[in-house]
């Protein structure tokens, strides 16, 4: 790979292109928020305001054999928008504009480097609700979230990002762009180009707009608090509130652990020598909403919750959410954390749950547990002091044990992060040798020189 007249061409062949070629800035764009990986240093980070730019940038890479990273906010949690050495990183935070909310259709356009937070307050401008919803939204983008098919605190009631997305222009590896969708609520012409790429974390195409699915504004949230003596209470009373029949907007769990971090970076008055917190959230009109958490509140007394309160007001719900929200910032006060993803088949919460206890035990590190038990996606997180020699080689033992714990309970080594660098070597564990196969068979086809996102996924 010959990097200098790479970039040579660039400079000639896109004069008003932002190129960043500082080795400060490449620096920056070596890591994404997964940080104990090993990554590349891109030769340079192009910085593209049009399509029109992002489709020369691929021709001329692949002209150079220079392989592609793109990249929102680098917030990722596997190391998909890392760099690669001598590779170039394509950043889509200046393509950052709402082209549209259409009311009548409930749809937005976008381009992908707006921020979630920002979509979401332009859409509630207008009566309307983007709902994809990750813990990270005030920073993270839309092409970000579609890279990883994100989740985030409300998917158990509205989905993953993919359940929101109705279309995408692509940039392909030859350059070529095309529309997978648009602003149809039904459309099953062909194969579903939208879905497969949404999640592929950057491996079969370039992302430059897509076409969200909004709804109506939903009423504000109630919001109740359960905290329970075991975490297998904790996880049968989320079994409990499926089974019976609720769809709350939000069902998170924090453990002991890590309802003590979030406690002492915003005390929020939680009970610390509670064993687990469950909060369930409710957004729907009047007393219906009461009546969901009435319910909810029942299922997590039968499961065996020691206290069950209300918040006294939506200030108090929001700064609880937002406590939820800031529990790994939380845990990574106290360490060097290490956060992982893994799913399971809901009603098997407290099964897991136990899992990652023994794992605890077993390789002796300290896991704080929390995330969207109402999905079964639970994010166990490795905390060890700053210095300590042992982590690489306990995080990765340990982490094999936690994804072999949820594949034998029919669950996921990734619910919502994705695989990235830093869950590759262990996707055949989940999917076996054959689906792999077919993965490789269609990242072939669609970029037979290998130069996006090279190493990731598969
Ligand atoms: C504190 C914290 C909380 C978080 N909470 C959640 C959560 O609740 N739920 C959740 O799902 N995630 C969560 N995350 C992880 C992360 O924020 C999400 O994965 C998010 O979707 C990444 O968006 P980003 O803009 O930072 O993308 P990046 O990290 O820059 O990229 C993510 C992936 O998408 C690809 N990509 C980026 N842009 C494009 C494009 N235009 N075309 C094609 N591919 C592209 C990249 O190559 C990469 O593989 C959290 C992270 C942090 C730090």
């Amino acid at each position: 790979m010959s990097v200098d007249p790479f970039l040579a061409a660039l400079r000639t062949r896109l004069p008003g292109l932002r190129l960043l070629t500082d080795e400060v800035d490449r620096e920056s764009h070596r890591l994404d928020e997964t940080s104990y990986l090993e990554a590349g240093l891109p030769c340079a980070v192009a910085v593209p305001s049009t399509t029109a730019e992002v489709v020369e940038l691929v021709r001329l890479a692949a002209e150079f054999r220079v392989p592609i990273v793109p990249r929102g906010a680098g917030s990722g949690l596997s190391g998909g928008a890392a760099g690669i050495e001598g590779g170039l990183t394509i950043a889509f935070t200046k393509m950052d504009a709402i082209l549209e909310i259409d009311r009548d259709n409930l749809v937005a356009v976008v381009q992908p480097g707006v921020i979630n937070a920002r979509l979401k307050a332009a859409a509630a401008a207008q009566g309307l609700f983007y709902p994809p919803d990750p813990a990270s939204y005030e920073m993270c983008t839309i092409g970000g979230n579609l890279g990883t098919n994100a989740g985030g605190l409300c998917c158990v009631k509205y989905g993953q990002t993919r359940e929101s997305v109705l279309g995408l222009e692509v940039v392909m590896a030859d350059g070529t762009v095309i529309r997978t969708g648009g602003k149809n609520i039904k459309d099953v012409a062909g194969y579903s180009l939208t879905h497969l790429i949404v999640g592929s974390q950057g491996t079969l195409a370039l992302i430059t707009e897509a076409t969200l699915r909004l709804r109506p504004a939903p009423p504000p949230r109630s919001t109740l608090i359960a905290f329970f003596g075991s975490l297998q209470a904790a996880g049968a009373a989320v079994a409990a509130i499926a089974r019976a029949g609720l769809s709350p907007v939000t069902l998170e769990l924090m453990d002991r652990f890590t309802i003590g971090a979030v406690d002492e970076m915003h005390a929020l008055g939680l009970d610390r020598d509670a064993a687990a917190m469950l909060m369930v959230e409710s957004d729907l009109p009047g007393v219906a909403a009461k009546d969901e958490l009435d319910r909810a509140r029942v299922a997590c007394e039968t499961a065996g919750a020691t206290l069950v309160v209300a918040a006294s007001d939506p200030q108090e719900a929001d700064w609880l959410r937002q406590g939820r929200r800031a529990a790994y910032h939380a845990l990574e006060r106290l360490g060097t954390v290490v956060m992982e993803d893994v799913g399971v088949p809901r009603a098997r919460i407290a099964d897991m749950l136990a899992a990652i206890e023994r794992i605890a035990a077993e390789h002796a590190v300290r896991i704080g547990t929390f995330g969207h038990a109402g999905d079964g996606n639970l994010h166990p997180t490795f905390v060890f002091d700053r210095d300590d020699p042992r982590a690489a080689e306990v995080t990765e033992a340990a982490r094999v044990d936690l994804y072999r714990a949820a594949v034998a309970l029919g669950g996921t080594i990734t619910g919502e992060h994705g695989v990235g660098l830093s869950r590759r070597d262990h996707l055949e564990l989940q999917r076996g040798p054959d689906a792999i196969r077919v993965m490789r068979a269609i990242k072939t086809a669609l970029d037979p020189l290998g130069l996006l996102n090279p190493g990731r996924v598969i």
